[in-house]
Formats: structure tokens, C-alpha cells, sequence
């Protein structure tokens, strides 16, 4: 996309300072989502800088919530099927899941048994990438079922925060970086 489609992308997401907590600012693309131009300029900048060929993947996974809002737009313009990591709690059995580090606490992503095929190259995308603690927790999650993850794509990246560091040797791209 173009400088001034980027710069009208950026625009559109909102910040909301002390969300959820202190100290926090909450990066809300909702509203990127919410405007016919900029969802269209969303999905074809992903497209256009996905971290590696859409030959050298087979499905797309996002990650819940806000994963799945643009995961399945992009999947289906690729011609690819999308999984949908989960929240842990929300499937009916089987499920394989993975557990991760909060600041307090733990939390867990969970798939179905079946959502990944044997040897299957997955894109794992997300709307924002931080401490990176949730994306790593869906990469174990694919390859435990069986999976291989080719990238990751990520709307925003947050500076300061080694997310990106944690996800390993696998190619990341990210639109926007915000402090
Ligand atoms: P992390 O596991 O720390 O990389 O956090 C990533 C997940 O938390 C993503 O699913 C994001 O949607 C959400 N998240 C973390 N920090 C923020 C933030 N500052 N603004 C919006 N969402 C966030």
C-alpha cells in the first residue's frame, strides 16, 4: 500500500492510555476494522508483507479475539482455510492445549485435536504483538499438534518489549510499531 494508505491505517487506531490498567496504553484497532477503507487498506497491507511466500504456508491461525477479525478475510483472499486458537475453556473436547506466563498468573491457548493436519505450515496472526508470551504459546500449540509454523504477522508490534526475540528463528513481520 501506498504512504498516504499507511498513514491513514495508523490514524485509524486508537490509544487508550491507562487501559486495562495503569501504566497500560491499550492499542484499539477496532476502529480500523470499523472503516470500509481502512479494513480494506488492513488486509492488503498484511498481504503484502506476509513474512513468507503464500506458497510456503497452508493454513492461517489467529488468535482470540481480535485474530479472528482479519485472520479469515486474509485466509480466504489466499485461498487458505483458518484455524482459530482459543481462549482455554471455550471447545468442546478433544483439545490439546498450551499454558503461558502472565504477569500474574498463568493463562492457556487452546485447538481442537484435529484443527491441524499432520506437517500442516501455518501463519499465526494476531492484531498486536507485546511481550510476545501469547503468540510463542500458539506456536508450541501448532507444532504439538503436529504442525509447522512458517511466520507470524502481526498488525502492531510494541517497542521496548522483546516479543518478537521470543518467537525464535521463524519470520515476523508487524505493520505498525508503537511505542
Ligand atoms: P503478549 O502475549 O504480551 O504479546 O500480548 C498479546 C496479546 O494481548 C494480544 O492478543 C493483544 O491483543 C493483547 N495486548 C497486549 N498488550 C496490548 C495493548 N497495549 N493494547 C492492545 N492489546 C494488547
Amino acid at each position: 500500500v501506498g504512504k498516504e494508505d499507511a498513514e491513514y491505517l495508523v490514524s485509524l487506531v486508537r490509544s487508550v492510555p491507562g487501559f486495562p490498567k495503569e501504566g497500560i496504553i491499550f492499542r484499539d484497532f477496532m476502529p480500523v476494522i470499523a472503516d470500509p477503507r481502512g479494513l480494506q487498506i488492513l488486509i492488503a497491507a498484511i498481504a503484502e508483507t506476509l513474512p513468507v511466500a503464500p506458497e510456503q504456508f497452508d493454513a492461517v491461525a489467529g488468535l482470540e479475539s481480535r485474530g479472528f477479525l482479519f485472520g479469515p478475510i486474509l485466509a480466504a483472499q489466499l485461498g487458505k482455510g483458518f484455524i482459530a486458537v482459543r481462549k482455554a475453556g471455550k471447545l468442546p473436547p478433544e483439545t490439546i492445549g498450551e499454558s503461558y506466563d502472565l504477569e500474574y498468573g498463568t493463562a492457556s491457548v487452546e485447538i481442537e485435536t484435529s484443527a491441524v493436519a499432520h506437517g500442516e505450515r501455518v501463519l499465526i496472526v494476531d492484531d498486536l504483538i507485546a511481550t510476545g508470551g501469547t503468540a510463542k504459546a500458539a506456536a508450541d500449540l501448532i507444532e504439538k499438534a503436529g504442525g509447522k509454523v512458517a511466520g507470524f504477522s502481526f498488525v502492531m508490534r510494541l517497542n521496548g518489549l522483546d516479543g518478537i526475540d521470543k518467537l525464535g528463528d521463524v519470520p515476523v513481520t508487524s505493520l505498525i510499531s508503537m511505542p
